[in-house]
């Protein structure tokens, strides 16, 4: 039997440690230990400009020196932003790009971002810092070993037919955990636990490709893991219409930790 809303946000925050707080201040009072009068709960007055932080040198003009780039006019310009993005993020050049107040209001009713990357969870490997990208621009998808289940393929379709993107970079990296994991369990015909087991099994496509490669040929794998995801992707009907009518580019990638360099690998 389902218990009534109020009961189960009451216990909600009490597991968060907050009911005493929030029985002392009210109804109206602000969780988490912000000020009432900040925005809090939704409906609530709107903060003021700039709170709860003064704004910076940048507030009200956007960005000086970064003009805006408008959208894109083919999957190969999408991938060109990509790899010009990435060029000022390995030389330690990152621009605030689309980070601008106008940028956030702009973007705020709605969504045109002109590439999709898929990746995997790796901390190192944020896509938005390795390609120097802001706010609206990438969709991004990642799980360990970019391992593509049915609500992975329904995002990216998601992408694909309804925001008509028009780029899907399969991004694997140097010194992937998931792989070289997958590699040692297949080896040794052990499972690993849970759901872990599930990312395994998605790797290993890849590692029977290259028989007998150990550990030390992890990045062999790697690459051909992404390979295989890109070949997979491009069969998938909606994304197969979407390259023969010139609206969509499937490209693999690889991301080197060492340099911050990213290699596509054009197929
Ligand atoms: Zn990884």
């Amino acid at each position: 039997m389902s218990e009534p809303v109020s009961d189960s946000r009451r216990r909600f925050f009490r597991l968060l440690g907050l009911t005493a707080a929030g029985t002392a201040a009210g109804a109206h009072a602000a969780p988490y230990g912000l000020p009432t009068g900040a925005g809090f709960p939704p409906g609530g007055p709107v903060p003021p400009r700039g709170w709860p932080y003064p704004p910076g040198p940048f507030a009200e003009s956007g960005y000086a020196g970064i003009p805006d780039e408008g959208p894109v006019g083919s999957p190969e310009e999408a991938l060109r932003r990509l790899i010009e993005g990435n060029r000022r993020f390995l030389a330690f050049r990152s621009m605030p790009v689309n980070e601008s107040p106008t940028r956030r209001a702009a973007v705020s009713q709605n969504q045109k971002p002109f590439a999709m990357i898929f990746s995997c969870v790796d901390s190192r490997v944020p896509p938005e810092l390795v390609f120097d990208r802001g706010l609206g621009d990438l969709l991004v998808i990642r799980t360990a070993g970019h391992v593509a289940d049915r609500a992975v393929l329904g995002s990216l379709e998601f992408g694909v037919a309804v925001l008509g993107i028009p780029l899907l970079v399969v991004m694997g990296h140097e010194r992937c955990g998931a792989v070289e994991s997958a590699i040692d369990l297949i080896a040794r015909d052990e499972r690993a636990p849970a759901e872990i087991n599930d990312v395994v099994e998605g790797i290993r496509p890849a590692v029977e490709r290259l028989p007998g490669v150990g550990k030390e040929g992890a990045d062999r794998v790697i690459k051909a893991n992404t390979d295989l995801s890109v070949e997979r992707l491009k069969e998938i009907p909606i994304m197969a219409e979407a390259i023969g009518q010139g609206k969509l580019m499937i490209v693999g990638a690889y991301y080197d930790l060492d340099t911050g360099l990213v290699q596509m690998l054009r197929s």
